[in-house]
């Protein structure tokens, strides 16, 4: 079994880390050749609208699948001529547009933060008025880590925040006055399987996921998210690892966005959890059996963005596991990851604000 993986970053390398013990190999697909993915896959490269050169790697694998979810629909359309291709390209598509994502949610009774598609700034000062301030402007498409959206809390803030983001489908959302944001990761076979991770209780620092900690323990809100991200799988005839981000507002879940891939705040699973969510993905679009879910512990992982420390500053801590990406240093990059597991949720949560200290510069 050959899987092909579009797209090599860490994600990309992660699957394949968990996938070589199951006798699976990988290639991937990237656009150049110094990626993360390099250090444990043949590596094929090309543009991802070069459908000649995606030909040719999918007829080099048994099946495929994404490490990134921006790759072109039409693209993944083309491969799936040709291989399965797991999650289906339709998710991809659903994925890529915040207001087609929220249109889904909704249509599934799945709540979500009143919204409105902009094009121009009359639509916008339309949208502020019939749905009200604060609220955030944000791209509808290629936004990630907090890139491509303003915050508006005044009407004068509008214009400008217009003017940053305009030349480009937009989407305008009321603020959800928050307690905390979690995720909810489940994965689903092909046989229509399902299995879910306890959710992970997520922390972000100017846009980018700074700390994740799992598992976050409330049995009501477990049961509400695994209903919505049960509803979000089937309907879109799911294969493998599905991400939903949920604000916690008032008691209440409230979905922002769906990754519809292996997620960083699902990183703890590889030692926290019995089966990761990479090997689950991994044995999801293979065609094998789901592995167990359970946590095996309180996870903490912390980001490593933007510059690297030693890891050897770090590896006397008890519990920690360190994980380098293999990237060049760059402000706001995600280089690497830590995560600690502990046996009660005091003594993590203490070393994940000692992490937290070391390893977060706020920008
Ligand atoms: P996103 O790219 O949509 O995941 O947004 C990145 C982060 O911005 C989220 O994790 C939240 O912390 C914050 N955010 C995004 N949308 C909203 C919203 N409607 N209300 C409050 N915070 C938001």
């Amino acid at each position: 079994m050959r899987i092909g993986i579009v797209g090599a970053g860490q994600l990309g390398r992660m699957m394949a880390l968990s996938g070589i013990p199951l006798g699976i190999e990988f290639a991937m697909y990237d656009t150049h050749a110094g990626v993360p993915g390099a250090a444990v896959a043949e590596i094929f490269t090309g543009a991802f609208d070069d459908r000649r050169k995606l030909a040719r790697f999918a007829r080099a694998v048994d099946v495929l699948t994404f490490d990134w979810e921006n790759v072109p629909v039409a693209s993944a359309r083309a491969i799936a001529a040709i291989r399965p291709v797991w999650p289906p390209p339709r998710a991809l598509e659903v994925a890529q547009d915040r207001v087609a994502e929220k249109r889904l949610f909704r249509r599934l009774g799945i709540p979500v933060a009143p919204f409105a598609a902009v094009d121009s700034a009359a639509g916008l000062a339309r949208a502020i008025g019939s749905l009200g301030m604060p609220g955030i402007l944000k791209t509808r498409r290629l936004g990630y880590d907090g890139k491509g959206q303003v915050r508006i809390r005044r009407v004068r803030d509008a214009a400008a925040a217009y003017q940053q983001l305009a030349g480009q489908p937009l989407v305008y959302e009321r603020f959800v006055d928050f307690a905390r944001e979690v995720s909810l990761i489940g994965v689903r076979d092909r046989h229509g399987a399902v299995r879910h991770y306890p959710l992970a209780e997520n922390e972000h620092v100017a846009g980018i996921l700074a700390v994740t900690r799992a598992p976050y323990s409330d049995v009501r809100l477990q049961r509400l998210a695994e209903r919505n991200h049960r509803r979000l799988m089937h309907v879109l005839g799911y294969v493998g690892v599905l991400c939903v981000e949920f604000f916690v507002a008032h008691g209440r879940l409230v979905a922002n966005e769906m990754a519809p891939r292996v997620h960083n705040s699902g990183h703890w699973t590889i030692e926290g959890a019995v089966t990761s969510q990479f090997e689950n993905h991994v044995r999801a679009v293979a065609g094998l059996p789901l592995g167990d879910t359970r946590a095996l512990g309180h996870a903490a992982m912390v980001n490593v963005i933007g510059t690297r420390p030693r890891a050897r500053d770090f590896l006397a801590m008890p519990g920690l596991h360190w994980h380098d990406y293999g990237k060049a240093e760059r402000p706001g990059r995600k280089l690497g990851h830590v995560t600690l597991v502990a046996a009660s949720r005091g003594q993590r949560d203490r070393a994940a604000r000692r992490l937290r200290r070391r390893l977060i510069v706020q920008r």
